[in-house]
């Protein structure tokens, strides 16, 4: 058996010479889908940030935007800053279908979050409106909220929360049109909701769909909510 294994163990390694996996940004070899290491040492990542909004800053303290108005949500997290070459992977896996990287971000965002002792009972995807998911096929909220609640052994309940309005996309509005936009576009239909739970987005700018789908939550009764997403923008308000 020793020997089959490693004889497979050197096929492996000599189909990866033979057939490098192109890594997604650069084309360069990679060891594994989608990224090779020097495009994954220099991705944007968020170490520190507001706790409240997941805000760039130099230290984690609660940011000055929260601590005039602070959102709903207790927590947020996010993997990465929305610059440099995060806006092309977030399109590639948005847009192209490149599901290799729902398994990239929800690896990486589970490495983070493992370590926490209190953990959201479950994680709920921002929807999609069932147009959209008609055109664009799939749902990357879901695609890595579902890799991500297993990995962290929570469940993953997209049933929990609905959006209800088609509204246009929000990344082409200002702060006040995108308040009014996404006003009343979720709802929740659920008999009961857990006490404490994440919300799973792609990428959070001004935060304005995020908290709208929290204000549903809260409005049924949810008393913990988190926002975790893949990556923060800097918003200017
Ligand atoms: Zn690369
Ligand atoms: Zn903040």
């Amino acid at each position: 058996m020793a020997v089959i294994s490693a004889l497979t163990h050197r096929s492996v390694e000599l189909y990866r010479k033979l057939f490098p996996i192109p890594c997604l940004l650069c084309g360069l070899p990679a060891h594994k889908a989608p990224l090779c290491q020097a495009c994954i040492g220099e991705l944007p990542w968020l170490e520190t940030a507001c706790p409240r909004c997941a805000m760039p800053l130099q230290s984690a303290q609660i940011c000055g935007h929260c601590l005039h108005s602070p959102p709903i949500q207790q927590h947020s997290f996010s993997l990465l800053r929305y610059q440099a070459a995060v806006p092309r992977c977030i399109t590639r896996f948005k847009f192209h279908q490149q599901l290799q990287f729902a398994d990239f971000f929800a690896g990486h965002m589970a490495k983070q979050l493992q370590q926490r002792q209190d953990l959201p009972a479950c994680l709920i995807p921002i929807p999609l409106h069932p147009r959209r998911l008609r055109s664009r096929g799939f749902n990357q909220s879901l695609e890595v909220a579902t890799r991500l609640a297993q990995q962290l052994g929570i469940r993953c309940r997209p049933e929990l929360l609905q959006r209800v309005r088609n509204t246009p996309s929000q990344s082409q509005l200002h702060y006040r049109q995108r308040q009014r936009n996404i006003r009343h576009a979720f709802a929740s239909t659920a008999a009961s909701l857990p006490p404490h739970v994440a919300l799973l987005d792609d990428v959070m700018t001004t935060g304005q769909t995020v908290a709208e789908a929290a204000r549903i939550l809260q409005g049924r009764g949810v008393q913990i909510i988190e926002v975790w997403t893949i990556a923060r923008a800097i918003s200017h308000y």
